[in-house]
């Protein structure tokens, strides 16, 4: 369990009310009225009338966030990482509801806890009647497509609800039950580049996943060199390459997209004795990063001090583009926060380790 003090709750689904929301709770919480309000900044910056950006979702599985560079890891090279930061949204402590690729998903995609969605762990399936992120995005007039990169998180597991197009085909050998399966990041961008090529300029709500930093932990020889004794940073340089070339084709197609790049859980790499992830609830698998970035619309260069959860993505994402968010998620809009509305009430964080492990 995480405890944390935290943010104020938006719970507003479109920038009138988001401002409203600021506004009342100005009256109620001391020193906020000397920071700077959302109204101002939101209607500055609002697209035109009538228009929605295009979202991209990413998830960088099993990526820490003390392995990137604008999370101050001096050896890192993760050049795109770095720009989101730059032009963009920085949460410098962002949580996950449980260290585990499928229930974490579920949380960012629903804006649940576990307990709220139903997948507790790995071999679960996400409850029919699950709102899901998808499925607000389709219902707003957006195309929705994920294109993902193991088969932890393919459509058996229920995530597929709101998408019109899921990839989650791997090729040979096919579907192991009980096994993961990867499709490599560099197939899985390749596959969603070339899936946006045949698209029109409907809004676009884009979901990949890039699994190439989860364990074993393999280099190609050509890196190998340049991360001699280091695989997994090699691997967290290689994934942010694939990102980079994502983001950039995005944004070629969609000029005006709202990029959120966070990751599932990160990797332990022997801390405290666990190689990987899924049985501690140590910083550094529930720790990750979690940017937000799209230029003349969120501030730049912001990094953002108090706690959040990847809870929060969903009902976040959906403030920025004016639409509304599914009653009682247990996450909550983060777009005050950038503009510096933090107030002192008291919220918690969450982390679930499944039971399973421990017998
Ligand atoms: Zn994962």
């Amino acid at each position: 369990m995480t405890t944390a003090t935290h943010l104020a709750r938006a719970g507003a689904s479109r920038p009138w009310a988001a401002a409203a929301a600021v506004a009342a709770a100005a009256g109620l919480v001391a020193g906020l009225l000397a920071t700077p309000r959302l109204g101002p900044w939101w209607t500055e910056r609002s697209l035109p009338r009538g228009q929605r950006p295009a979202v991209l979702l990413v998830t960088l599985d099993a990526t820490r966030a003390d392995r990137l560079g604008c999370y101050g890891y001096a050896q890192a090279k993760t050049p795109a990482a770095d720009e989101l930061a730059r032009q963009g949204v920085l949460f410098e402590q962002a949580y996950v509801a449980a260290p585990l690729c499928l229930p974490s998903h579920a949380t960012i995609l629903t804006g649940r806890w576990p307990a709220g969605h139903g997948v507790r762990d790995e071999n679960d399936v996400l409850g029919a009647t699950v709102p899901t992120l998808a499925e607000q995005f389709r219902a707003a007039g957006y195309r929705t497509a994920a294109f993902v990169g193991t088969s932890s998180v393919d459509q058996s597991r229920g995530l597929g609800r709101g998408f019109d197009v899921y990839q989650d085909d791997f090729g040979p050998p096919g579907k192991r039950p009980g096994a993961y399966e990867r499709g490599a990041a560099s197939v899985v961008v390749d596959q969603a580049l070339a899936w946006l090529e045949t698209i029109d300029n409907r809004p676009l709500f884009l979901w990949v996943h890039l699994a190439d930093s989860m364990a074993p932990h393999n280099l190609r020889e050509a890196m190998a060199k340049d991360f001699e004794g280091r695989p997994y940073d090699g691997e967290v340089t290689a994934v942010d390459g694939h990102m980079g070339r994502l983001v950039t084709g995005v944004r070629r197609r969609f000029p005006q997209t709202l990029v959120a790049a966070l990751a599932d859980h990160g990797e332990s790499l022997g801390d405290h004795g666990e190689d990987t992830f899924g049985y501690f609830l140590y910083s550094a698998t529930t720790r990750v990063p979690f940017l937000l970035s799209m230029p003349g619309r969120l501030p730049s260069g912001r990094r953002v001090a108090p706690v959040v959860r990847t809870a929060d993505l969903a009902p976040t994402l959906l403030d920025l583009v004016g639409l509304p968010a599914p009653p009682a998620l247990d996450g909550a809009s983060l777009v005050p926060l950038p503009v510096g509305s933090e107030n002192s009430s008291a919220t918690f964080g969450f982390a679930a380790a499944s039971s399973a492990f421990f017998g």
